[in-house]
């Protein structure tokens, strides 16, 4: 097999540590050319003593001379700013670029790598959620092939390799419920941050886990699973299944359902989506079945998660509707981690700015990105009058 060079996007981060990790155990076929973090300097120049990447990045330029001190020791080139992701996924030698950057930040440059034709490995779901028409579409007309990460989605891609694509009928994809499954509406509004920030199942990033309590991320998922696949919004079902075991299924149109089952272990999804389309021994968790002894599956409740229903409106809507959901997430998710808003306070801001907004469709990234930019500010506004009220 010839050698994969690869870019990891935001390698500092809960996934980026991962896909370090599973490149570790592939060997020396898998082949790192560049990295990327956003403040965490210390960690960044770590990972390029480890791993001698030719490039890294730090995203927030005020760290830059910092990062510079740390490596001028290594014969690394050190770029800066967000403009400085974009050029380590256009680069020549790199073969597979790992988004797992964290939000809308990560959009123009898988949005790079899509149109010069690169493997994408997608962690980061916010650029599919926004702009998931504009990637699906550069991808398919510059030959890049897009694999998901997240698991749930690397999941259906691996189901459906049992069947022709016109043979499936939907997808269900698996929730774990997380931290407030059993939470009533009046449950949820006394919840504090750290109640929020402890998922039951899965340790990841803080702006994931808090959009696994509000449920955003199954919502994400929804509209993620709508573009990556192709499937209608109709199509696509929910179901709580707190073991995470069945990390999603895909239902064919004989009836048969074919699901992908495994230890709750990001590893396996970052793994399959660089060695795709062949598998190879990996170092994630082994299931056994007979420890866990038993699945569950329970509908969603949508009168207490209304960030699901909402993203199911959504992504039927379509159009800058979905970057206004993204962007109001992102902002109102800050100032609850920042300690200045309510748990609930989160869907309400979200739904505030969705009455508000006038949905535009047949978008150019620069309208995307100028709802995006209304979003964030309304939220602002919202929260800075309550606190002054
Ligand atoms: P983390 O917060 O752990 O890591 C985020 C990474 O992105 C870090 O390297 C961080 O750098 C960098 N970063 C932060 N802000 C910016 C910015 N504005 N511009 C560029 N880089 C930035 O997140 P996760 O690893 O948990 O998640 C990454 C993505 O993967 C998210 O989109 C998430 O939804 C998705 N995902 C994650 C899963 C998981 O298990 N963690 C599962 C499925 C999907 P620094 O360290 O310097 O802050
Ligand atoms: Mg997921």
């Amino acid at each position: 097999m010839s050698s994969k060079h690869i870019a990891i996007l935001g390698s500092t981060g809960s996934i980026g540590k991962n896909a370090l990790r599973v490149i570790d155990a592939l060997g020396p076929q898998y082949q790192i050319v560049a990295l990327s973090a956003h403040t965490n300097v210390e960690q960044l120049a770590e990972q390029a003593r480890q791993y001698k990447p030719q490039f890294v990045a730090i995203t927030n330029a005020d760290y830059e001379e910092r990062l510079r001190k740390l490596v001028s020791d290594l014969d690394v080139e050190v770029l800066s700013g967000a403009d400085s992701l974009i050029k380590i996924a256009e680069l020549e030698e790199v073969d597979i670029v790992l988004s797992a950057v964290v939000g809308a930040a990560g959009l123009p440059s898988i949005l790079a790598a899509a149109r010069r034709g690169k493997r994408l490995a997608i962690a980061n779901k916010e650029p599919l959620v926004i702009a998931g028409e504009l990637l699906t579409k550069a991808a398919k007309e510059n030959g890049s092939t897009i694999l998901p990460v997240d698991s749930e989605h690397s999941a259906i891609c691996q189901a459906m390799q049992s069947g022709r694509r016109e043979e499936v009928n939907k997808i269900i994809l698996t929730a774990s419920g997380g931290p407030f499954r059993k939470a009533t509406a009046e449950d949820l509004q006394n919840v504090t941050l750290e109640q929020a920030l402890s998922h039951p199942v899965w340790e990841m990033g803080p702006k994931i886990t808090i959009d696994s309590a509000t449920m955003m991320n199954k919502a994400f998922e929804v509209i993620e699973a709508h573009w990556l696949f192709d499937m209608p919004v109709g199509k696509i079902e929910v179901l709580i299944h707190p073991e995470s075991i069945v990390h999603s299924l895909v239902e064919f149109v004989d009836g048969s359902v074919i699901a992908q089952m495994g230890e709750p272990d990001m590893r396996l999804p970052i793994q399959y989506a660089l060695t795709y389309p062949v598998r190879v021994a990996g170092i994630n968790k082994r299931l056994r079945l007979e420890e866990i002894g038993q699945l569950t599956f329970e509908r969603p409740n949508l009168q207490t998660f209304r960030a699901l229903s909402l993203g199911y409106e959504v992504a039927r809507t379509g159009g800058t509707s979905a970057v206004v959901f993204n962007a109001a997430n992102e902002a109102a998710v800050q100032e609850f981690l920042a300690g200045k808003i309510k748990f609930v306070n989160i869907v309400e801001l979200i739904e505030h700015c969705l009455n508000k907004h006038d949905v535009k469709t047949d978008v150019s990234l620069e309208e995307l990105l100028e709802a995006d930019d209304w979003a964030r500010k309304q939220v602002e506004a919202q929260v800075h009058k309550s606190v002054r009220a």
